[in-house]
């Protein structure tokens, strides 16, 4: 896994399961800054994104300039921690639309999953009381998601105000950092 960050601009990279190479841009930007790049001409979009990186060293930017196929953009949501709501009787959430919440802590697939067993086993230990049940749920579920929503909102910041051109590189068999600067 590489992470290289530089103020509000990250390159995120992994390698896939077939030895290719995955590359992530990250950029704290305008909601509608994507409006302006037609990713359907790759080279400009490519151009258009490379003018973020122009403090990067060439090798980082090389992952966008050389990577092959389309690019796909994609704004990243958040919901504020803490969120919650009133609850109904009948009705209930779990999962991103419950707490969707930016990737970068790596969380929101095993929340989702959290969430439906613990949906699971609430009706399973009240079934003749389901709206208890899912209050139950509900309860449990606000000051869990919470914790990981603020964690995650510590992660960004954190990322986001890291040194300018420091990185860290960090493989599955051990991790290294390094300074190119
Ligand atoms: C770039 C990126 C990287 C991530 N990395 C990680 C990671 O490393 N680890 C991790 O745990 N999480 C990660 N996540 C988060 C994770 O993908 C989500 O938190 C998780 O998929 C949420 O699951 P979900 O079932 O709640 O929602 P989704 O996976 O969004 O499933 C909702 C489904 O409902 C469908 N749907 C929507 N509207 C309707 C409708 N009206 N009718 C019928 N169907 C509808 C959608 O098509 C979708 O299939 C990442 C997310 C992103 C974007």
């Amino acid at each position: 896994m590489l992470f290289a960050l530089d103020g509000d601009t990250g390159v995120l990279c992994h390698r896939e399961t077939d030895g290719s190479l995955h590359t992530y841009l990250g950029l704290r930007v305008d909601e509608d800054w994507l409006d302006d790049i037609d990713f359907a001409d790759t080279a400009a979009a490519k151009r258009g994104l490379l003018e973020r990186l122009r403090s990067f060293h060439p090798s980082l930017q090389g992952l966008i300039a050389h990577a092959d196929g389309t690019l796909t953009p994609r704004r990243i949501h958040a919901l504020r921690p803490g969120f919650t709501w009133e609850h109904r009787s009948g009705v209930t959430i779990l999962g991103d639309a419950a707490h969707v919440m930016s990737p970068f802590a790596g969380e929101g697939a095993n929340l989702a999953m959290h969430d439906g067993s613990s949906l699971a086993l609430a009706i399973a230990s009240r079934p003749d009381d389901i709206d208890a049940a899912v209050r139950a749920y509900e309860d449990e579920l606000f000051i869990r998601s919470e914790l990981a929503a603020t964690e995650k909102h510590a992660a960004i910041t954190s990322i986001q105000s890291m040194p300018r051109s420091r990185w860290a590189c960090s493989a599955r068999s051990g991790s290294t950092a390094d300074d190119p600067s």
